[in-house]
């Protein structure tokens, strides 16, 4: 098969590579109906992260299951499936409490932007779909994968709850996904930070109330001043620098909750500082095991439509040109179609 491969800054390959195959009796061969480019791809596209030898590359999935080890209980050949860019056992203490991306028998998923794919720990990984979904539904069934698991942890992370104000920090896909988790959790007033026209209406499309343009100190008095002085319940932060994760802490009101998913390059908090906001602090890599079921059956009911934040869809082959896309930030983000 041909699959995709990353050989340093800027340099994605799609190459000829030996076809994944069961190696562990938990293991199953998926036939991939769509992958995607996450924000996350971009630290070694950019050389932020170091690639030290060419590496597969993705890890946001949906597709057929083609092939069982013989351990494989919960899911069989020909089922349409869902997984998340950690494999977990799910029953381990920590996947347990639901976090499965602490799983004690985690292991990373990255080679999915290929035509088929391995997936272990499958009885713990995967969610089947009740049948096999129409094409229509695949956008939405991918981004459940991944980019909105990951917003929804943010808002869930932040505590957002029926008639609270939000904010979010980040408007790329998990951020715009975020304001979408936050109005299925009942948010009153949810407030996107965003200078992109484009990504301001899905923002609102997705259920924001206002828009801030500014950032760092003045994003954060611009937040002060929609909300009488008293700064926002929760707050989503969706970017991982240093300004956003102190955008979010400054613009969140004392006893209030930051949700943090950003993957954090260079963030650096000060103890005094963080000692007298008196927020909440909780984040991580989303455990999108977790929410994997609810997301999956709010799509396949028409409940919400994450699937609008693939702006940008192109044949697998053409992946090179998705990552350049999202990396000069033509493309929120980009499905591609083995
Ligand atoms: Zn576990």
């Amino acid at each position: 098969m041909k699959a995709t491969m990353l050989y340093g800054p800027r340099d994605v390959r799609f190459e000829e590579r030996e076809d994944p195959k069961i190696i562990q009796p938990t293991d199953a061969i998926i036939r991939i109906s769509a992958t995607c480019v996450c924000g996350s791809d971009l630290w070694p596209y950019r050389g932020i992260n170091p690639i030290t030898q060419p590496t597969p590359m993705g890890h946001e999935y949906c597709g057929i299951v083609e092939e069982v080890g013989s351990a494989v209980k919960t899911v069989k050949p020909g089922q349409f499936v869902i997984g998340s860019f950690f494999a977990s056992d799910n029953t381990c203490p920590h996947c347990q409490a639901g976090y499965q991306t602490s799983c004690q028998h985690k292991e990373f998923i990255s080679a999915a932007q290929a035509p088929i794919m391995r997936v272990p720990l499958v009885d713990g990984t995967l969610v089947a779909t009740p049948d096999v979904p129409s094409g229509d539904f695949i956008p939405s069934l991918l981004a459940v994968s991944d980019v909105l698991g990951t917003g929804w942890f943010a808002a869930a992370a932040a505590n957002v709850k029926p008639g609270k104000t939000v904010a979010v920090v980040g408007d790329g896909a998990v951020g715009l996904l975020g304001i979408l988790s936050a109005k299925q959790m009942g948010a009153e007033r949810i407030i996107a930070m965003s200078r992109h026209a484009s990504r301001q209406k899905l923002a609102r499309e997705f259920g924001a109330t206002d828009i801030v343009t500014e950032r760092g100190n003045e994003g954060v008095e611009r937040i002060k001043e929609l909300t009488k002085g008293i700064g926002v319940d929760s707050m989503l932060e969706c970017v991982g620098t240093q300004q956003s994760m102190m955008q979010a802490i400054h613009s969140t009101r004392p006893g209030g909750y930051v949700g943090y998913v950003g993957v954090p390059h260079g963030v650096e908090l000060n103890d005094e500082e963080l000692f007298f906001t008196h927020v909440h602090l909780h984040g991580g890599p989303a455990p999108v095991r977790r929410f994997l079921p609810k997301l999956i059956d709010l799509v396949l009911n028409g409940k919400i439509n994450p699937g609008r934040v693939f702006d940008l869809t192109l044949p697998l082959a053409q992946v090179a040109e998705g990552y350049r896309a999202m990396d000069e930030r033509r493309a929120i983000k980009t499905l591609l179609r083995p």
